[in-house]
């Protein structure tokens, strides 16, 4: 249950830089991301504009949007581990809880959120960054970090990012 404080804690810094950054309405590029950790489990969280992910923000409703759609969802399902890069040492696991696409007005976002679970604890151990690999057009994602009582914040604008575990 305690990971749930921390991802509110994190999540509270995400809102309140989105507001200041982005005010109600986002930034075609612009992402925010949180990953929380507590010993071997964690949870990280994406929101990203939906042109960034799959070219358009209207409801898909012809076919081809479609499929264009639900290609780069699971692509995005599938490439989470090579976007967020664990020592591959650790043997971290990420499984999807959910990826949405809300729309609101002229605009949508893909929220997606992945239960992580590593063998190892990754505090001490870098964090490497390679969005753009998967989603070249998501060039700036404000990233908020939190494990146990470690706290960092990074702009991965591009890729081998890299975040070390340590104070
Ligand atoms: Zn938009």
């Amino acid at each position: 249950m305690r990971l749930f404080s921390l991802m509110a804690v994190v999540l509270g810094f995400v809102f309140q830089a989105s507001a200041q950054h982005h005010g109600k309405s986002h930034v075609h590029g612009a992402g925010k991301m949180s990953i929380a950790f507590e010993g071997l489990a964690g949870k990280v969280t994406l929101e990203s504009p939906s042109e960034s992910i799959f070219g358009f923000e209207h409801v898909a409703k012809k076919e081809s949007d479609k499929k264009k759609q639900t290609a780069a969802l699971e692509k995005l399902e599938k490439s989470i581990s090579e976007m967020v890069v664990f020592d591959p040492k650790l043997e971290c696991i990420f499984k999807k809880e959910s990826i949405q696409v809300n729309t609101e007005g002229k605009h949508s976002d893909v929220d997606a959120s992945f239960a992580v679970a590593c063998k190892v604890d990754p505090v001490g151990s870098t964090i490497t960054f390679n969005i753009q690999k998967v989603f070249g057009k998501l060039t700036d994602v404000d990233v908020q970090i939190l494990f146990g009582d470690i706290q960092k914040s990074v702009e991965a604008t591009k890729n081998g990012i890299a975040v070390e575990l340590k104070k």
